[in-house]
Order: C-alpha cells, then sequence, then structure tokens
C-alpha cells in the first residue's frame, strides 16, 4: 500500500481539509463513524492511500489537523464527522498567529513544531510504504502559511525521498482585506519553491470570480468558495484513491507535470461550473466538457491559460464514459489549439477516465495544468508585495519577531525569478524558430 499523510494547518486549511474528507468519505462510502456502509467493495481497493484501517472494520483519516487557536479545530470536533478524526491527531496552540507569517514561521509557530512532527513520525511510522504528504493550508495568513511552510521544511529534511504536495489557497483583496497577505503568501512562495514537489494552487480571486459570475451569487462566503475547492481537491486525488493507470500515485503524476524542478505549480480546472442546485439536471457530454475544461473561466487559478502556453496538462474525466471518446474529443482540441501547447513536449497532455463520478455529477472532469500563464497569478502577488515593500509599511510587525529584512528581498526576488523562468519556457520555441529562420540565408550562401 502506498500511504499518504495530509496534513491541514490554520483556519483555511482546516476547513478546506474538513470538506475534503466529507467529499471523500461519501466517495468510499465510510459513514461518519469510520464504517463503510457501501455495497461496491471496489470503492475500498485503495482506501488505505488515505485511511487506516482498524481491525477491519474502521476507517480512519490519516489526518493531522493543527491550528495555533483552537476555534476550528473545536467545530470540526463537534461537527457530524468529528468522531472520525483520532483525539490525538489535533495539535493546538491558544495564542494565535494574527495573520503573521512571522509568528508562525519563527515564534509561536516554531514553539509547537516539535509536538505536529512528533504526531507525523507516529503517523508515517504505521505506513507500510508511505508515498508521502500532502499539505491544505491558505497562504495569505500566519499559521497555514508561516507555520505550515515551516513544517514542510521540516517534513523535507527528514523525509527527503518521499513526495510533499500541497494545496496552496493564494490570497485575494475580494475575499479578504486583511493589507499583509501579500507579505505572507511571497514569502510561502519562496518556501514552497525549494521545499514542495507538487503545489496545487487555488486562487481565491478566481473562486470569487466563478461564484460570482458563472453560479450568480452576489456575496459567496467561505462555504461556497470551498464547495469548489473540495470538487477540484476530489477529482485531483481520485486517480490515486481509485484503480487506474494514469498519475496513480504522486510521484508518477510529478513526473507527468513537472519538467523543471522550480515549475511545479498547478492551476487547476474543473467542469460542469453548475449551482450546486441545478447540478443534477445538467447532461453535459464529453465534447461539452472538454471545451469548458480549456476555458478561463473554469480555472481555479485567475490567470488566462492563452496569455501563456502549456507546458504539460493532465485531464482526469470522471463518470461512465468510454476512454475511446474521452481521447477522440481530447485530440481534437490539441489538433485545433496546438500553439497553446509547447512543440518541445510531444504528447504534453494525458488523460484517464475513472468511473467513479462525483457526488451529484454524472460526468465532470478535472483538469490539472502546468501553464507558463500562471506567471500572471505570481506578478499580481508580486505588485502588492512590492507597493508595501517599497516603503517597508508593516514591516515592523514582521521584524518585532526576530524576522530579518533581508528574508523579504529574497523572496521577491526568488517570486521574481520564477516569473521570469515561466516566461522564458513561454517564449523558447519562437525564439527556437527566429534564430532557425535567420541561419537559412547563411546556409543558402
Ligand atoms: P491562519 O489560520 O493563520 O492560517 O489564517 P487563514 O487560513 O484564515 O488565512 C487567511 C487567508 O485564508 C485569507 O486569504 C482568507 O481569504 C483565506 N481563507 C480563510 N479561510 C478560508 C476558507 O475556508 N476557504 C478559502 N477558500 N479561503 C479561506
Amino acid at each position: 500500500m502506498r500511504e499518504i499523510v495530509q496534513i491541514q494547518a490554520g483556519q483555511c486549511g482546516n476547513q478546506i481539509g474538513a470538506k475534503f474528507w466529507d467529499v471523500i468519505c461519501g466517495e468510499h462510502s465510510i459513514d461518519t463513524s469510520g464504517a463503510f456502509f457501501g455495497e461496491d467493495r471496489a470503492q475500498l481497493d485503495k482506501i488505505n492511500v488515505y485511511f487506516n484501517e482498524i481491525r477491519k472494520t474502521r476507517y480512519v483519516p490519516r489526518c493531522i489537523l493543527l491550528d495555533l487557536e483552537p476555534g476550528v479545530l473545536d467545530s470540526i470536533i463537534a461537527s457530524p464527522s468529528g468522531k472520525l478524526f483520532r483525539p490525538d491527531s489535533f495539535v493546538c496552540g491558544q495564542s494565535g498567529a494574527g495573520n503573521n507569517w512571522a509568528k508562525g514561521h519563527y515564534t509561536e509557530g516554531a514553539e509547537l513544531i516539535d509536538s505536529v512532527l512528533d504526531v507525523v513520525r507516529k503517523e508515517a511510522e504505521s505506513c507500510d510504504c508511505l508515498q508521502g504528504f500532502q499539505v491544505t493550508h491558505s497562504l495569505g495568513g500566519g499559521t497555514g502559511s508561516g507555520m505550515g511552510t515551516l513544517l514542510i521544511s521540516k517534513i523535507r529534511e527528514e523525509y527527503p525521498d518521499r513526495m510533499l504536495a500541497t494545496f496552496s489557497v493564494f490570497p485575494s483583496p475580494k475575499v479578504s482585506d486583511t493589507v499583509v497577505e501579500p507579505y505572507n503568501a511571497t514569502l510561502s512562495v519562496h518556501q514552497l519553491v525549494e521545499n514542495s514537489d507538487e503545489v496545487m494552487v487555488i486562487d481565491n480571486e478566481a473562486l470569487y470570480h466563478i461564484c460570482n459570475k458563472v453560479l450568480k451569487l452576489t456575496t459567496p462566503n467561505y462555504v461556497d468558495l470551498n464547495n469548489l475547492v473540495s470538487s477540484a481537491m476530489s477529482g485531483i486525488t481520485c486517480s490515486l484513491r481509485f484503480p487506474g493507470q494514469l498519475n496513480s500515485d504522486l510521484r508518477k503524476l510529478a513526473v507527468n507535470l513537472v519538467p523543471f524542478p522550480r515549475l511545479h505549480f498547478f492551476m487547476t480546472g474543473f467542469a460542469p461550473l453548475t449551482a450546486s442546485n441545478t447540478a443534477q439536471y445538467s447532461n453535459t457530454t464529453v465534447a461539452e466538457l472538454t471545451g469548458q475544461m480549456f476555458d478561463s473561466r473554469n480555472m481555479m487559478c485567475a490567470c488566462d491559460p492563452k496569455h501563456g502556453r502549456y507546458l504539460t496538462a493532465s485531464a482526469i474525466f470522471r463518470g461512465q464514459v468510454s476512454t475511446k471518446e474521452v481521447d477522440d474529443q481530447m485530440f481534437n482540441i490539441q489538433n485545433k489549439n496546438s500553439t497553446y501547447f509547447v512543440e518541445w513536449i510531444p504528447n504534453n497532455i494525458k488523460s484517464s477516465v475513472v468511473n467513479s463520478p462525483l457526488k451529484g455529477v454524472r460526468l465532470s472532469v478535472t483538469f490539472l495544468a502546468n501553464t507558463t500563464a500562471i506567471q500572471d497569478m505570481f506578478k499580481r502577488v508580486g505588485e502588492q508585495f512590492t507597493v508595501m515593500f517599497r516603503r517597508k509599511a508593516f514591516l515592523h510587525w514582521f521584524t518585532g519577531e526576530g524576522m530579518d529584512e533581508m528574508e523579504f528581498t529574497e523572496a521577491e526576488s526568488n517570486m521574481n525569478d520564477l516569473v521570469s523562468e515561466y516566461q522564458q519556457y513561454q517564449q523558447a520555441s519562437a525564439m527556437e524558430e527566429d534564430t532557425e529562420e535567420a541561419e537559412e540565408p547563411k546556409q543558402a550562401q
């Protein structure tokens, strides 16, 4: 068995994490007491990837829930699925991180980190063959962002040969009005570039747009945003949780999607996007889904893929659909849009079918793309960072926790470098063609 340990950190990390467990418990027919109530034993084929099996009767999420304040964890414990989790997998502080990355990374969070690592070790040791870790967190706050990335660096040190994937929520002023979020996010990206193998980007700016423009919700709240997140998380992980060939573990996913080690930030797309009360009436075809999947409105990252080029991508269809139909449609769309795929990675888009559908949606598709267009999101956060940093605004909150201003400068330049690297690969082919053309007359002489 190839187990994954999930770690959820901070308010956002725990809220999206809790929703993830709700959804996957439903898909594997695990009730709130951890018992299997289904009829199809195939739902248990890969159950050990995310659950510990206790005496063949109870399935317990392999999950560590941490926060620097008790509010969200208390509400998870009090919720109907609260009993699903092992009581000693909750690690909680009392002080809070006050949306301050430095408190999470260097002071309050650093004090609690050893107790978290003890729980991580316990989980890892009880695994048969651990494939890796998956962290859910936001980058805009203090705990998930500062302490989350501290934990990631410690795990990287202790388990250098295991995979480390994150579901990272990028901040947007449309959703939150904490001014220092661009600081927290940039300091986190600086860490994720070095210490994570794959980052599934979830951008609150895009979630807000989808809720507002597509689902017509005038004032979307976190429950609305997290419904979208959970569909994407379920879709991304379904190839890890159900039998199949493509991306069947975290390493295979990375091998397919990461052509250069630093460029491991994936844009997620999902189709069909329908308000939850109309989902059951939708009767989407594979052709329609394939079209929607490439549309910027379906992306959970506020960037238009048409502004860049795809390095690699993978699409997982869910429901009763033939592989041939999927292959034909994917072939068509790639042919029509070949300029959007770099030609120096042949067959850079993979697709597969998982028959188990997302609850309430007969046919759906989740798209995971490594596209150079994602640089627009980093530029957005980077610009918000730079306007404040130029005047050193709010910096005393961070230096007051012992942080050096130098770390801000380094984080800023690391993110700028990342943007340049995407840009370089976006232009790679165009430049090579130019040189080839320039050389032709010489050869003719
Ligand atoms: P932490 O508890 O210190 O890690 O702080 P938070 O997780 O509250 O971080 C604040 C950032 O997370 C802001 O950008 C919020 O918009 C975002 N956020 C908080 N809760 C949620 C949530 O449940 N869903 C989503 N999508 N974003 C959230």
